[in-house]
């Protein structure tokens, strides 16, 4: 029910006047592909399982993609990437997530985004990622009973993890421990661990160049699923 007031909560936030007019505008001109269609055009909640043990922290929706079909992560190429490959480590039903709907569920997983509207070229200014942090802060303090694992996309990510769990009095280690691609860290809370990996955020940028291959992905969710089990 808690979770369920967040959704409802963070679903109107109008706090950042440069995101909301972004957000709504994309809405409103739409990409041609997507001209038929509502576009969202609102903060995006977090999704998956209420009782996750693997958690994924993303950066942002996507102008098209989340801000779009309301659902993080779908719609655009980096959630068709990520989606494929949760399929693959046993974390999502389907290969695709396509819109609300369409059957797809994650098993044991809940993806969250650190800043929950889409910005212009996917950059939160500093002040915007301050402003939403206590949207993921206080979703990461609801999950953090169950979780066991926190899949942390792009430095982003694991900056906003890290802060998160350190809010819900977990203890992070000193120095704050830095971000590669599958890089491991542990945090210790109240009901026992969480293991913190950074895996390379699925954009574009990274999965075009090679920077991000698929194995690459799937050597990130396997660890998740062993390490959640
Ligand atoms: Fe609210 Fe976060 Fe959207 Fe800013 S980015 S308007 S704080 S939901």
């Amino acid at each position: 029910a808690c979770l369920d007031d967040l959704d409802a909560r963070v679903s109107v936030c109008r706090a950042c006047p440069r995101l909301v007019q972004w957000r709504e505008d994309v809405a409103v001109e739409k990409r041609a592909a997507f001209a038929g269609e509502p576009y969202w055009g609102r903060p995006i909640a977090g999704w998956g399982d209420p009782e996750a043990r693997v958690l994924i922290v993303g950066l942002a929706p996507a102008a098209h993609g989340g801000n779009r079909t309301g659902r993080i992560f779908t719609g655009d190429r980096s959630g068709d990437w990520l989606f494929a490959a949760l399929h693959r480590a046993g974390l999502a039903a389907r290969e695709t997530s396509v819109h609300a709907g369409d059957g797809q569920r994650l098993l044991g997983a809940r993806m969250v985004a650190a800043v929950r509207c889409a910005p212009p070229l996917n950059k939160p200014t500093t002040e915007e990622r301050d402003t939403c942090a206590p949207w993921v802060n206080r979703e990461v303090g609801l999950l953090a009973p169950h979780a066991r694992v926190v899949v942390a996309l792009g430095s982003f990510g694991w900056d906003a993890a890290l802060r998160a769990f350190r809010g819900a009095r977990f203890a992070v280690p000193t120095p704050k421990p830095r971000f590669g691609h599958g890089a491991e860290a542990t945090l210790v809370g109240p009901a026992g661990p969480v293991v913190l990996l950074g895996c390379y955020h699925p954009s574009q940028q990274n999965t075009f160049t090679g920077k991000l291959t698929e194995q690459m992905l799937d050597d990130v969710l396997g660890r998740a699923r062993a390490l959640a089990r």
